[in-house]
């Protein structure tokens, strides 16, 4: 880019405050928390973008886009930057278009859909649903900082998945609009099996500019935490639950030793060498589980109501993502995989990984249903990094004794475990951005008309 590209932007834009083009902040909005990934540490350190725009609307998004069309200038699209695959970083300069003034919730209608724009707060969202008697089917566990736009970009599921699938899953995500990159840019329309061609491209296809999203009844939840001797008879116990639609749940979330040694806020209901369960429960229910876990063997440490994200203390900011966040600050040498094990043969899969690997793999579980209704142990392990070949030697162990792996140490789209044999993010891409602007360099089976992006900012 050019100082005429940063007169144009600015101009377009035409309010100072929402273009930055100091360095040091537009280094900060250039990362992401790529850095759970000391694979990705060492290919995205480094990378930034030219500008950052702050559009209120989508025709300013529309004008930005028709500009850099003409100018062949990267689009980078971002919420609040908290993906973990560096989704949101800049490969090759250009701009950086940050959503989150974008944050108007239009509606929470009384079906139970709510009409958004992309930079609406989860966490906002979920307290706005909640006084119309709603709330999220799933959120990360970021939720109170990511942006629902992002989480579609970026994001797969969370706290709620146990008994709502993933995002992807029953029709949660009812519609969504999305502005392409195109010598004039558009606005068009995605429902029903159309946004599967858009959810988590991670921007590289179109811009999120509106939203319809399914809600679920607000349920009185309170929180449990259970401790047992071993992590198999927490596991045991956890599936129980999990899968039992008898119980009313959010979250059901199994930690072998050492990982609750890492959670030094809540260490008081950590004993010593047991393996811990974090559950969301129905409030009714939680006397129920409470002499359920003891009777199978538990001994319950923490339980108490939740009333919101401000409830102190929130299990489930030691869940999903956030485990792992707690191990590296424990010891940097951990990260992390993404993985699916067998409803089937989950047990004999922990024994052959364990015999392999030790204590380089540490067992964190997070049941959800699948969109066929199944709810399968799903786990987000703690993995002590030694080296990247050790890393892929996991990995193709895992898919040997049938683990499914989402890699979350590669920088593509494609990579990431998301791919779907018809590739319809790539046939939207082809239609929506044929010069392959947005967010360059992350859709890898993509090979745009021009090859303008080569020369800059390698
Ligand atoms: P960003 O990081 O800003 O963007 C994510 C991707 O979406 C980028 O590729 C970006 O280009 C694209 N994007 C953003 N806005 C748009 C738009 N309007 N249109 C098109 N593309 C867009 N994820 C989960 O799914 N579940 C979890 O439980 C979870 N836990 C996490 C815990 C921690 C501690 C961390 C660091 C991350 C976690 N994540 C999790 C990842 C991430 O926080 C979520 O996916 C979150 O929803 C991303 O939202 P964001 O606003 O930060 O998106």
């Amino acid at each position: 880019m050019d100082p005429t590209d940063i007169a144009a932007l600015s101009s377009i834009i035409g309010e100072e405050a929402r273009v930055v083009t100091e360095p040091s902040v537009v280094e900060q909005f250039s990362r992401d928390f790529y850095w759970y990934s000391p694979v990705l540490r060492k290919q995205l350190d480094g990378k930034i973008g030219e500008i950052v725009v702050q559009p209120l609307n989508k025709q300013e998004i529309q004008n930005v886009l028709r500009y850099c069309h003409g100018r062949d200038i990267a689009v980078t699209t971002r919420g609040a930057g908290t993906g973990n695959y560096g989704q949101a970083i800049p490969l090759h300069g250009g701009v950086i278009l940050d959503l989150m003034r974008m944050d108007k919730i239009d509606a929470i209608q009384p079906d139970g859909v709510a009409v958004c724009d992309p930079g609406v707060r989860l966490g906002v969202l979920e307290n706005e649903a909640h006084k119309c008697g709603w709330e999220l089917r799933c959120y990360p566990s970021t939720i109170v900082k990511a942006s629902l736009g992002g989480f579609l970009g970026g994001g797969s599921g969370g706290i709620g998945s146990v008994a709502n699938g993933n995002l992807r899953d029953f029709n949660t995500v009812r519609a969504l609009e999305v502005v392409t990159m195109e010598p004039e840019p558009r606005v068009v329309f995605h429902e029903g099996e159309a946004v599967h061609e858009i959810l988590h491209a991670w921007g590289t296809n179109g811009i999120i500019t509106r939203i319809w999203l399914a809600l679920a009844p607000a349920v009185d939840w309170s929180q449990c935490v259970a401790a047992f001797g071993s992590f198999d008879a927490a596991f045991d116990f956890s599936e129980r639950v999990a899968t039992d639609a008898g119980w009313t749940k959010r979250l059901v979330t199994t930690f072998e030793w050492p990982i609750p040694s890492f959670f030094t806020p809540v260490r008081q209901y950590a004993p010593e060498d047991k393996s811990l369960i974090f559950f969301m429960i129905a409030t009714e229910q939680l006397s129920s589980l409470e002499s359920a876990a003891r009777q199978s063997g538990g001994e319950v440490t923490y339980s108490g109501a939740y009333y919101g994200l401000r409830t102190r203390p929130l299990l489930s900011d030691y869940t999903w993502n956030h485990t792992t966040l707690w191990a590296m600050t424990a010891d940097e040498a951990y990260t992390y995989l993404q993985c699916g094990f067998d409803p089937v043969t989950v047990r004999e899969q922990f024994r052959q990984l364990k015999e392999r690997f030790g204590k380089e793999i540490l067992f964190h579980m997070e049941f959800m249903k699948n969109g066929v209704g199944q709810v399968i142990p799903g786990a987000i392990p703690v993995v002590y990094f030694v080296s990247e070949d050790r890393l892929n030697e996991m990995i193709d162990f895992c898919r040997e004794i049938g683990v499914f792996v989402a890699n979350p140490h590669v920088n593509n789209v494609e990579g990431g475990g998301r791919y779907r044999a018809d590739n319809i993010q790539l046939l939207a891409k082809q239609r929506y951005d044929p010069k392959g602007l947005l967010n360059p360099g992350k859709m890898a089976t993509f090979q745009p008309q021009i090859h303008a992006m080569e020369t800059k900012n390698q």
